[in-house]
């Protein structure tokens, strides 16, 4: 079958999914293929999975201080089932709507896996789409006006560490464990390997990070790295960095990984080895030798400032351009691509994108960290405010944790906004806004903050930068 469209979208993940309904809502005939479940690695192994579970993992470190708190329990478990058959079912309830929003934006869903072809008889010009089903149901073509790659990445791998699924894993196995593992080494001390180390020794697994760099969490501010890494010592996860895994001897059930250090060489056996180094844009045999498209040497599509290819009108949005690989990214762009195509509205090149880990102790930032400031030539100014500068934090159990603002001495303007503590990743919406209206942190420090709310952190470290503090 061979049918003509407005758009298609290769790729139905967070990116592909909103541009869809962003092309409905503009009245383009649209189409999805997705060789996988609409919805993609955010909602299926990504970000929803793990939050649904990392939640678990919090509530079950709440029920065991609940005493704290005058609530007395008896010794809570951490059922591994029942908190997967949860994060089962806050998946689907999740997919079950990404899915009627397809049915209700009339959004046509080939469930195969396509691939860009070049000039043909279908069109003059390269775009169109062969979808490949897994029968043998023969081909579909689509044939479109316009298309948008929105295919995603997948988790690197180390060339002699190659993961088996059983032993050595990367993320996408950890929802298929039977049960907590009793230890595990995680290759790669980035967001992935901090959100899973936090969550598993949280529920008495023990952890050992492997980083090759000098530090954890890179891109993240010096400050919040230096305190999360203490807590999660604290907690018992063994923190290797300048660290390389040099082999892994594997036997069934268990491996050997051995460890070169600037100190000494390490061999530790562990239950399961996680690969999280990173992850790499999913162009593989998508078509784009058939088409003039170029990509980064890291595999990356290059696109211009609306998201453009070297094909005018094949577009690229989302994890396989590289870059900022966050969901909210993709999001973004999938309505800059759409209100390109329909020329009905010039959205800005995102500059300020919001970073969260949702660890224990989460983490939040926008804007550059005190030391890019630096490198950039600022003149900076740097306050810090910890959490029981506001009253709400006693309350909440939270007193742990700071918020770090940095500000540019000539022009006042806000350069920085970097939160480590207890719900961090929902206090850094405030941060986002400031950077979205050009706020100053003179004019953070005049909003009207309820009281008591952990929100009043922002009034109590902009009114320090502007050498006016309240408490702390
Ligand atoms: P990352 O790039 O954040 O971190 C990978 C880490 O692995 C780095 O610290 C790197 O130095 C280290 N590393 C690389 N090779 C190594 C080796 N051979 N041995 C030891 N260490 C090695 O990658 P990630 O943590 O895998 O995350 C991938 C992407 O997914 C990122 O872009 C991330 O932003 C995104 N993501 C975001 C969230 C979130 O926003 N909460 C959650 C998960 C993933």
């Amino acid at each position: 079958m061979a049918e003509n469209y407005d758009l298609v979208i290769l790729g139905g993940g967070t990116g592909g999914y909103v541009a869809a309904i962003c092309a409905s809502q503009a009245g383009l005939k649209t189409a999805i293929v997705e060789s996988d479940k609409i919805g993609g690695v955010c909602l299926h192994k990504g970000c929803i999975p793990t939050k649904s579970l990392l939640k678990s993992a919090e509530i079950y470190q709440l029920t065991k201080h609940a005493e704290q708190f005058g609530v007395e329990t008896a010794d809570p478990t951490f059922n591994w089932s029942k908190v997967i058959a949860r994060k089962d079912e806050v998946v689907n309830r999740l997919y079950n709507g990404v899915q009627s929003l397809m049915k209700q934006g009339k959004i046509d869903v080939y469930h195969g896996f396509g691939r860009l072809l070049g000039p043909s008889i279908f069109s003059p010009m390269a775009g169109s789409i062969s979808v490949e089903y897994e029968d043998d149901k023969e081909n579909d073509i689509l044939i479109p006006k316009n298309v948008i790659l929105a295919t995603g990445s997948s988790a690197n791998s180390i060339s002699k560490i190659a993961p088996d699924g059983e032993v050595v894993i990367t993320s996408d196995h950890l929802f298929d464990l039977d049960d907590i593992p009793q230890n595990m080494v995680i290759i790669g001390g980035g967001v992935i390997g901090i959100e899973w180390a936090s969550l598993f020794a949280d529920v008495g697994c023990d952890v050992t990070i492997v980083e090759a760099s000098g530090n954890i969490l890179p891109g993240f501010d010096l400050d919040i790295i230096s305190f999360t890494e203490k807590r999660l010592k604290q907690r018992g996860i063994n923190i290797l960095k300048n660290a390389l895994v040099e082999d892994v001897k594997k036997d069934k059930n268990s491996a050997e990984v051995h460890i070169q250090t600037n100190e000494e060489n390490q061999v530790i056996t562990t239950e399961k080895v996680l690969v999280a180094v990173g992850r790499k844009p999913n162009t593989f045999n998508i078509g784009l030798q058939n088409t003039e498209i170029e990509c980064d040497d890291d595999g990356s599509i290059i696109v211009n400032e609306h998201l453009q290819t070297k094909e005018s009108h094949i577009y690229a949005i989302g994890d396989v351009t590289g870059g900022n690989m966050l969901a909210h990214v993709a999001m973004y762009e999938a309505r800059k691509a759409i209100s390109h195509i329909t020329a009905s509205q010039s959205l800005p090149t995102e500059s300020s994108i919001p970073s969260c880990v949702y660890s224990n102790p989460e983490i939040a930032m926008i804007g550059l960290t005190e030391q890019q400031a630096l490198d950039q030539g600022y003149q900076v100014e740097v306050k810090k405010t910890y959490f029981p500068s506001v009253g709400k934090s006693f309350v909440n159990g939270e007193e742990d944790g700071f918020i770090k603002m940095i500000s540019d001495q000539k022009t006042k303007d806000l350069i920085g906004i970097h939160i480590v503590g207890g719900t961090a990743t929902e206090l850094i919406t405030p941060g986002s806004m400031a950077f979205y209206f050009d706020a100053s942190p003179l004019e953070l420090s005049e909003v009207i903050y309820p009281h008591p709310s952990m929100n009043e952190i922002y009034s109590e470290v902009a009114l320090a930068i502007e050498g006016r503090k309240l408490h702390g």
